[in-house]
């Protein structure tokens, strides 16, 4: 077993890196094996030391182990959203619910908990720093939450819930990968494809020609049917893809996913009630900036009122389009992206055919790295020669201003049939200090359609978003500087990890970006001033549809969670949900619940999507302290970002360190005026 590559450490340059070309399939289930019997192993040491319990032999030594478990799972993890072939599927049916069970058995471990419990009442008058106080906080507050306070047993119910929901985790978001792979809109006769830009015809004949040997094909993910919906003139082909796009897990066949979300719900909330909560959301809030459910939905009902009116207003505004044009039609979900182009280009006489190819996605990543140099100081050098999992995945090193090397950045932007949908961060190595200094290694992901070889691959403006989006969280990782692994980069509350990353997709907009970067993919202009200011003009046009979108997914995510007694019929609790909200018949759920990942492929964002929005009324906020100083590259602002935002993981609670940086508390009205709603009063501040 020492020749297996997930369990060796990793060698090579950067203080190693993963062992991508050595590593196959059959090495997991062996691998995360024996690294659980590690980690338990050292657990056991840990728990049975005859010396009383210090920070030093408890939350220390918890720290510097589980290193075997650390890379087998970092690699685990990367196949399971990039690189998710069938075979790797069973070996995670088969060890997610084993990985459940592992580390129930870690939390309820009560001489182990006895000690963190002696250390945690402790860390006042033990000489502790504040960040390894925090340390001993998070680890108790953890293990209680989880049920270490728990009689056998409830022990015992809990880890069977754990590892069951673990089961229904992984089926549910392999049979939402199956639906996107196998439900495309091929295409052979040139008519289906009128309206379509050539960017897009062409990324369709690239999918085609992977894909089914069709001449054109249009994936059933977010990237293709998007870009279809708002261009395509064929009415019938864009109910088609809609219907197709909205009813992923929702077939009622083998692969449907109601069910397993009615059982996932009744589960989480047996959970959460065994563990002395009202509700899932209530536990899972606990550990939040928001800290209660009640404030969550203050936040959004705040929001969803101007939202739902400012659609009305857009769907008469693109209804007055089509009757003007004769469609003799009423608006439905599968034209409002249709019409919203067709306002766009009248009220703002901006054409996003137009925008388009200015965005070349090697050009966008060049401007993320030109941003990171001008607000954290750090450099991007391509390297060649590091290992990857796929011949599209692209290897960055990242240099400091003074040129000291601090971490790795892969990128992997293609979308593959084994990939998960969407775009993430991944960590693969946390920064850490105090068992000597790594090389910490983040990567973005997301699944833009490959053009064909030698053109340039061209982005929407939301695409481009997206992916400063994303780089802001690689940013978050890679800027860490702490000392413990577990309070590194991105492991902060799930409503505060958004901040950064929402805050960075500020800077695309900004002159110093476009004209450097958004250039004509054919003439190589940079992009005219006044295509810039009707960008910046039309900046608030459509909110209500992004809006309601977004925000009738974070309702209904919040009340189910808390109402799970109605959850036994899925599709009745959402139809009922958003009559009982008042959703416009115009639009449906960014994502409904028979596909909604965020919330059953995984606890993360369960009782959580509405984080977006709580992050985004601190972005918002902090872009004006930017705004208030010299701009978007203030050099005082951007230092205190770093300081007190981008390094300091989650050594902090999030709210001071957003006071640190802010000289005060976030107000709800910048979030407001950014999304072109009137100031609301009622709203909680953050
Ligand atoms: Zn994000």
């Amino acid at each position: 077993m020492e020749t297996n590559p997930l369990v060796a450490p990793w060698s090579g340059p950067f203080g190693g890196v993963p062992p991508f070309d050595k590593v196959k399939i059959e090495h997991f289930k062996p691998a995360l094996e024996i690294a659980m019997a590690e980690r338990l192993a050292e657990i056991d040491r840990i728990a049975d030391d005859p010396s009383p319990p210090t920070f030093a032999n408890t939350l220390e030594a918890m720290e510097r182990g589980g290193r075997t478990l650390d890379r087998a799972t970092a690699i685990y993890g990367i196949f399971a959203s990039t690189m998710r072939s069938s075979a790797f599927q069973d070996v995670e049916r088969e060890m997610e619910p084993r990985l459940a069970g592992f580390n129930d058995r870690i939390v309820q471990n009560a001489r182990l908990f006895a000690r963190i419990a002696a250390v945690y009442e402790a860390r006042e008058k033990s000489g502790l720093t504040p960040e390894q106080q925090r340390l001993a906080w998070l680890r108790y507050t953890e293990f209680a939450r989880s049920g270490a306070r728990l009689d056998e047993v409830a022990k015992k119910r809990l880890s069977e819930i754990n590892q069951r929901l673990a089961t229904l985790y992984t089926d549910f978001s392999q049979n939402v990968l199956a639906d996107e792979n196998s439900h495309s809109l091929v295409i052979d006769d040139a008519a289906d494809l009128a309206g379509l830009p050539d960017s897009l015809v062409s990324a369709a004949a690239a999918a085609g020609a992977r894909g089914h040997d069709a001449k054109w094909e249009i994936l059933n993910t977010r990237s293709s049917v998007e870009p279809f919906l708002t261009y395509s003139g064929r009415r019938d082909l864009r109910e088609k893809v809609w219907r197709t796009f909205a009813s992923r897990g929702d077939n009622n066949d083998a692969r449907d996913n109601k069910k397993l979300v009615a059982e996932i719900v009744r589960l989480r909330d047996a959970r959460a009630k065994l563990l002395g909560y009202p509700s899932h959301a209530h536990w899972r809030l606990e550990m939040s900036m928001a800290k209660t459910p009640e404030r969550a939905m203050q936040l959004m009902q705040a929001v969803w009122k101007p939202a739902v009116a400012r659609v009305a207003e857009e769907v008469a505004d693109m209804q007055a389009v089509a009757d003007r044009e004769g469609a003799n039609i009423s608006i439905e979900p599968w034209d409002y992206r249709y019409y919203a182009e067709k306002v766009r280009k009248s009220k703002y006489d901006l054409d996003e055919n137009e925008v388009t190819p200015y965005l070349q996605l090697e050009n966008l990543r060049e401007a993320m790295f030109w941003v990171a140099g001008e607000l954290m100081g750090v450099r991007f050098r391509a390297v060649s020669g590091i290992p990857v999992y796929h011949s599209d995945v692209r290897v960055w090193e990242v240099q400091d201003a003074a040129g000291k090397h601090v971490a790795l950045f892969f990128f992997d932007p293609y979308a593959r049939p084994d990939k998960v949908s969407g775009a993430w961060m991944n960590a693969y190595r946390n920064q850490e200090r105090f068992a000597g200094e790594v090389t910490t290694i983040v990567s973005n992901n997301s699944n833009f359609v490959k053009g064909r070889a030698g053109e340039p691959v061209l982005v929407s403006w939301g695409d481009a978003t997206t992916l400063f989006h994303e780089f802001g969280h690689a940013l978050h990782g890679l800027s860490s500087n702490v000392n413990y692994p577990s309070l590194a980069g991105t492991n902060v509350d799930r409503d505060y990890v958004e901040f950064p990353s929402q805050l960075i997709e500020h800077w695309l907009i900004t002159p110093e970006v476009l004209n450097r970067f958004a250039r004509h993919c054919k003439t190589g202009e940079p992009i005219p001033k006044a295509l810039v200011a009707k960008i910046e003009k039309a900046s608030k046009f459509n909110k209500g549809f992004e809006n309601v979108e977004y925000l009738s997914s974070a309702l209904v995510d919040m009340r189910l969670h808390l109402d799970p007694a109605k959850a036994g019929d899925i599709a009745a609790f959402e139809r009922d949900t958003l009559a009982s909200l008042g959703m416009p018949r115009q639009m449906a759920m960014r994502h409904r619940l028979p596909h909604f990942g965020h919330l059953f492929s995984g606890d993360s964002y369960s009782a959580g999507y509405y984080s977006y929005l709580w992050a985004d009324t601190l972005s918002a906020d902090a872009f004006e302290a930017f705004i208030e100083a010299e701009g978007a590259y203030d050099k005082a602002v951007a230092k205190r970002l770093r300081d007190h935002v981008f390094s300091t993981g989650n050594t902090v609670d999030p709210a001071e360190g957003y006071r640190a940086f802010r000289g005060r508390d976030a107000q709800v009205d910048a979030l407001m005026r950014k999304r072109g709603f009137p100031p609301e009063a009622n709203a909680p501040r953050p």
